[in-house]
């Protein structure tokens, strides 16, 4: 018996000879699980933990189908029989739980993200028409290579099919091969696969052609295409519609699964996975445009993280399947939670980027911030109950310590949380109340409900001392005390109005009507800071020490934060070091030169400095016997990535 609130979340899906139990499914992202291209044990764990979630249906991430293909060093590639294990073994650890499996067939064309070796790759693409996100330059493709790349979607489709999986993907979406094709603004050629719409339709119809050929008349081939991409010489809503409502005459399609964006500018791919400043679902207006010119079913996804928004846009009839990767991401029991009417127990996706998509980029596995244990299920994908339970003291309610009184009390230890504050979270109440951030605060609520399921013994306004330890004398303590803001001596100091960014946020102090943000970490303090401030009618300048505002924040959010910041008139000094003040004046280092960058006219200098280590607690405790561990950022300041996976980390270790 399924939650009455989703009466079509839960109602399965037929494509073609394949029936999906619900209307649930993980789109095809982008892991760096596997290793030299083949599916390996990592990835396998990690889709099977989703289908145990209870997913109807898993897109399994793209494979290349030509050595042409090789976007990033770490792409699957479906060019080999040796391919045929891996698919396997994702299909027959998800098969059990009644979970379907789809492969993905790629080639990016010339959206070559990074090298092999170093040296830059040829990438190919219909015509010479260059990438403005990775800058590349393309080579034209021969009628040969054409013709190769076409048998390579066929014969990944063949060994997806003997792998047993139950479907295959065509990747036409985010301006990849199929899109440049499609799109007059980059396909110039002047042979058959040129010019007039039905030649740019050619490339791929032979491509759908050859891998409905491939896998039968039972399996589902299925497209998925960008609704619009949203990008200066994107496809546009028009001419995707045109293509779409051709394919549907062609009745070769199973099904169109719609995204939004393209790869191929900076704000083209922000709808790659689209951050929390994006609102929840608003790719489904795509998706409803495609459904009205075809007859097959239309999946969507894009910031659809809960199941109230599921079910609401099937019940708007937009789309007929929902897209919850990140959702799943954050919580791979979700659709399970949701079918059980568990909705306070769901640990939503808060659109951070942080360590999914951000870990991608910078080369790593992926994994969750609120869910360090995706992207590693090999080794705490579940958890052991304690040998010998303890009586666990854990001193801080922000994340790490939330984090590591929820998995020890998992585990059968005895846990009492204390925290100085009245309320639970730490820096996270600060860190939603930046603009367009106020789901961070997403991470406070579901902790508080896992150490509410847990069982945690929770104590507020209370600060732990050296005297409380020894009276309660805890099997293990935990020190998780956090950090506070760090404000350097510097020049001139007390001659200029200075606050810190949690002043700020707290509503303790005035800033006036032009303020300096000087922001040391270059992440989202200070840009939210500087966009809470142009808000309020302040005249900005956010010096950032680096070469861009958010340079050490996922790009995605970056990107589309720059563009929030240039819009609303902040001034942004990159290479800039805050070296002193002069009453009104601020004086920047510029980071190379060493050359003063001279700032008049500032009421009020805002430090966005980062955070020196709480050790207060630590002091107090010379002399303590007992187990001791200290976790977050009392250890070393950083985000609050590490401050959860520490918190796991030492969980599982009492
Ligand atoms: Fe969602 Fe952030 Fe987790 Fe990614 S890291 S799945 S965006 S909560």
């Amino acid at each position: 018996m399924t939650d009455p609130r989703f009466p079509r979340l839960f109602s399965p899906l037929k494509l073609r000879g394949v029936t999906v139990k619900n209307r649930i499914f993980s789109t095809g992202h982008d892991t760096n699980l596997a290793a030299g291209g083949l599916i390996n044990e990592h990835l396998v764990a990690y889709h099977q933990a989703r289908a145990a979630g209870g997913a109807g249906l898993l897109i399994v991430q793209v494979s290349g189908v030509h050595e042409t293909a090789r976007y990033t060093s770490h792409l699957l590639m479906a060019t080999s029989d040796d391919s045929i294990a891996g698919y396997r073994a994702v299909a027959e650890a998800c098969h059990p739980y009644d979970c379907r499996v789809f492969g993905q067939l790629f080639h990016p064309g010339r959206e070559i993200m990074e090298s092999q070796d170093g040296s830059l790759p040829v990438a190919y693409a219909p015509s010479n028409a260059p990438n403005e996100r990775f800058h590349v330059m393309p080579a034209p493709l021969s009628l040969r290579l054409i013709d190769e790349i076409v048998e390579g979607y066929g014969a990944g489709a063949r060994r997806m099919a003997t792998a047993g999986m139950d479907g295959v993907e065509i990747i036409a979406s985010h301006g990849y091969l199929p899109a440049q094709f499609l799109n007059p603004r980059i396909n110039r050629r002047e042979d058959g696969y040129g010019g007039s719409f039905d030649n740019r339709l050619r490339f791929l119809r032979r491509v759908i052609a050859a891998v409905r050929e491939a896998v039968g008349e039972d399996r589902a081939v299925g497209m998925r295409i960008s609704g619009a991409e949203l990008d200066h010489d994107g496809l546009t809503e028009e001419e995707v519609l045109a293509a779409c409502r051709a394919l549907a005459a062609d009745r070769a399609l199973d099904y169109y699964n719609v995204i939004a964006g393209s790869s191929a500018s900076v704000a083209g791919a922000i709808h790659i996975v689209p951050p929390m400043a994006i609102e929840t679902g608003y790719v489904a207006p795509f998706a409803a445009a495609v459904r009205a010119v075809v007859d097959k079913p239309v999946f969507v996804a894009g910031r659809i993280n809960q199941p109230q928004i599921a079910e609401r846009v099937l019940a708007e009839g937009q789309a007929d399947m929902c897209g919850m990767t990140r959702a799943m991401i954050c919580d791979p029991e979700m659709p399970a939670k949701s079918a059980e009417g568990r909705l306070d127990d769901i640990r939503a996706c808060i659109g951070c980027n942080q360590a999914c998509i951000g870990h991608f980029h910078l080369g790593y596995p992926i994994s969750c911030i609120q869910h360090p244990e995706t992207g590693r299920e090999l080794d705490y994908g579940s958890l052991k109950p304690a040998a010998r339970p303890k009586r666990v003291m854990i001193a801080g309610g922000g994340p790490a310590g939330m984090k590591a009184a929820a998995v020890a009390a998992a585990r059968g230890h005895r846990v009492t949380l204390y925290e100085t504050a009245g309320r639970l979270g730490g820096q996270a109440l600060l860190a939603q109340q930046l603009p367009g951030r106020a789901e961070f605060g997403g991470i406070v609520t579901n902790l508080t409900r896992e150490m509410e399921l847990a069982g945690v013994t929770v104590v507020k306004n209370m600060r732990v001392n050296g005297d409380l330890v020894w009276r309660e004398a805890p099997d293990a303590l935990i020190l998780a005390t956090g950090a506070t803001p760090r404000r350097p001596l510097f020049e001139g100091a007390e001659t200029a109005h200075v606050v810190d960014v949690w002043q700020l946020l707290r509503d303790e102090v005035n800033v006036g009507a032009s303020v300096l943000v000087a922001d040391w970490r270059c992440d989202w303090i200070g840009m939210g800071i500087a966009e809470k401030l142009a808000r309020a009618g302040c005249r900005v300048r956010l010096a950032v020490n680096g070469y861009v505002a958010g340079q050490r924040i996922q790009q995605y959010v970056r990107d589309q934060w720059n563009g929030t910041l240039h819009k609303l008139g902040v001034e942004i000094i990159p290479y800039a070091r805050l070296y002193g003040a002069d009453g009104d004046t601020v004086y920047l280092q510029h980071m190379t030169s060493g050359e003063a960058i001279v700032c008049e006219g500032v009421d009020t200098l805002v430090l966005a400095l980062g955070h020196e280590q709480e050790t207060l607690l630590a002091g107090e405790l010379d002399g303590w016997p007992g187990e001791l561990h200290r976790i977050g950022d009392c250890v070393a300041p950083r985000t609050a990535e590490e401050a959860v996976l520490e918190g796991l980390k030492v969980g599982c270790a009492l």
